[in-house]
C-alpha cells in the first residue's frame, strides 16, 4: 500500500530545482563496497541517534539539527557498515573528523519524501521529525545527509555537522518499556532484529497486542526466503499501552490519544495509515535491541504502510489479508521492493519518471538493467515476455513482464505474480532479492 496516496498527485510532473546545487555521483565519491572498517576500532558498541527536523516544500529541501541521543547496545551487523545497496531516496554518512574517513553508510526513505511529491507540497511548506540511527563512534565525526534529485535521481549533498562525542548536551536513552521475545533465531550482532510497536492499545489490552505480534512473526516466517532465515531472525515486541483504544480516523471525525499518533487519511488518502512522529517511534522502539520497526495498529480497519528503513505499519484486527497485508509492507520497510502491481489508466508517475533506472531491485525501465535480474533471464525468452492465458506458475520463466510501479507501461517486473503485486508468494526476483539483502545485514 505504500504510495497509494500518490494516485492523487499521479498526472503532476514534478521539476526539482538543481541549478546552483553540487551534484556528486556516489560511485564516484565513495566506492562503497571498497571501504573496509573496524568495528572495534571505531565505534563503542552503543547505538547513537541523530534527530533532526526535515522540512521544505516541493522542489526544496533543509535540515534542522534537534538532538543526540546516546542508547542502547547496536543491534546492527559489525562487519556491515558501509550500506553497498543504492537504494532508498535519502542516504547519510558517517565520517571520522581525525582520518576524514567514512566510517558509517546507511540508506532510506522518509513520509517527508513522499509527502514532496503531493499536491499540498506545491503550495505549503511543512516540516517532518525524523532521527536516523548508527553505532556510536568513539571519536569525533561529521554526519552528511544525502538526497536523491527528484528529476535524475542522482544524489546530492544536503547537510552536514560535525559531532563531538565527549558533548554533554548527548542526551541519554529515554526510560524504556517492557521488552517481549516473540522469536529468537540468533545473536543481535549477527541477525536482523525486528521491532514490533504497538498503538491504540490500553494498558487492559496487551494480550491482544502480544497475539497479534505472534501472529505477525507466524505471517513473515510462513513466506520464502524468510522460511529459510528463520535462524538469523529476531522478532521482539514492546509494550507500551496507549490513553485510548483504537486509531484516529480524521476523515471520519474519529479522533484518538494514542501513544505513537497513527491515523489514517494520511496525506488524505482514507487507507494510508502511518505516524508523522517518528521520534517518537524510535523513542519507543529503543526499548529493545533493533534494526527495523514494524507498527500494529488496535484496529480492523483495512490500511498500512511501509517506507524503506523507516517503518512499515499495518492493522492488527483481522480484515481477512492481515498476514499477507503485514509481509507486503515488511517488503517496503525492509528494503525499500517497489510495488508490482499497476492502476489501470496511469501513464505518468512522479516517483518513477520516464529514462530513469527505478533503484529498486524488482523494477526496470532498461535504462540500467545491470546488476538486477538481467543474468536470470534465460536465451530465447522474449523480452518483454507476455503472461499466457491459462498458464500457471509452473510454466512461467524469468522474464521482463511490462507493467509495475503503478504504471501500465513502460516498467517491467521479472514474473507474473509476486506478495509485492497481489499478495501471492513473493517471486523469484524478490525472493532473491531479499536474500542477498539478509545475507548483507546478519553477516
Ligand atoms: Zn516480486
Amino acid at each position: 500500500m505504500k504510495r497509494t496516496f500518490l494516485l492523487l498527485a499521479a498526472a503532476m510532473l514534478l521539476f526539482s530545482c538543481s541549478s546552483g546545487r553540487k551534484v556528486v555521483e556516489l560511485t564516484r565519491l565513495v566506492p562503497a563496497e571498497e571501504v573496509t572498517v573496524n568495528y572495534d576500532e571505531c565505534f563503542t558498541g552503543k547505538t547513537m541517534r541523530f534527530d533532526f527536523h526535515h522540512a521544505g516544500d516541493s522542489e526544496n529541501e533543509t535540515y534542522y539539527f534537534d538532538k543526540l541521543i546516546r542508547e542502547g547496545d547496536w543491534a546492527g551487523s559489525r562487519v556491515s557498515l558501509i550500506n553497498p545497496f543504492d537504494y532508498g531516496e535519502q542516504h547519510f554518512r558517517i565520517i571520522d573528523n581525525a582520518t576524514g574517513k567514512l566510517i558509517y553508510k546507511n540508506n532510506y526513505c522518509t513520509l517527508f519524501n513522499e509527502w514532496q511529491t503531493t499536491p499540498e507540497a506545491t503550495a505549503t511548506q511543512r516540516s517532518f521529525p525524523e532521527g536516523v540511527i548508527f553505532p556510536e563512534p568513539k571519536n569525533d565525526f561529521t554526519i552528511e545527509f544525502y538526497a536523491r534529485d527528484h528529476k535524475t535521481k542522482v544524489w546530492e549533498k544536503k547537510y552536514s555537522q560535525s559531532i563531538k562525542v565527549k558533548d554533554f548536551n548527548i542526551y541519554p536513552a529515554v526510560t524504556p518499556y517492557e521488552s517481549v521475545d516473540i522469536h529468537i533465531g540468533g545473536d543481535i550482532a549477527n541477525s536482523l532484529d525486528i521491532v514490533l510497536l504497538p498503538d491504540g492499545f490500553t494498558a487492559i489490552e496487551r494480550e491482544k497486542f502480544m497475539s497479534a505480534c505472534k501472529m505477525w512473526s507466524d505471517a513473515l516466517f510462513s513466506y520464502a526466503p524468510f522460511t529459510q532465515n528463520k535462524n538469523r531472525i529476531n522478532v521482539r515486541a514492546v509494550w507500551a499501552p496507549s490513553q485510548e483504544s483504537g486509531i484516529s480516523v480524521p476523515g471520519k471525525g474519529e479522533w484518538k490519544n494514542t501513544l505513537l499518533g497513527c491515523r489514517f487519511y494520511t496525506f488524505n488518502s482514507e487507507r494510508y495509515q502511518m505516524t508523522e512522529e517518528f521520534q517518537k517511534v524510535r523513542d519507543v522502539a529503543s526499548s529493545a535491541p533493533y534494526e527495523c520497526i514494524y507498527i500494529l495498529t488496535n484496529t480492523d480497519k483495512y490500511g498500512g504502510g511501509g517506507i524503506y528503513n523507516y517503518y512499515g505499519l499495518g492493522s492488527a484486527g483481522k480484515t481477512g489479508k492481515t498476514g499477507e497485508v503485514y509481509v507486503h509492507e515488511f517488503g517496503h520497510s525492509l528494503m525499500g521492493l517497489g510495488d508490482e502491481y499497476v492502476e489501470i489508466g496511469n501513464t505518468v508517475s512522479a516517483l518513477y519518471p520516464e529514462g530513469v533506472e527505478p533503484w529498486e531491485a524488482n523494477l526496470t525501465r532498461f535504462v540500467n538493467f545491470h546488476g538486477k535480474w538481467e543474468n536470470r533471464i534465460a536465451e530465447g525468452t522474449p523480452v518483454p515476455t507476455i503472461k499466457k492465458d491459462g498458464t500457471t506458475e509452473k510454466d512461467w520463466k524469468i522474464g521482463a513482464y511490462e507493467g509495475g510501479g503503478y504504471l501500465e507501461k513502460g516498467i517491467y517486473r521479472g514474473w507474473p505474480e509476486c506478495m509485492m503485486k497481489a499478495l501471492t508468494n513473493f517471486c523469484p526476483i524478490c525472493q532473491e532479492a531479499i536474500s542477498r539483502y539478509l545475507d548483507y545485514m546478519c553477516k
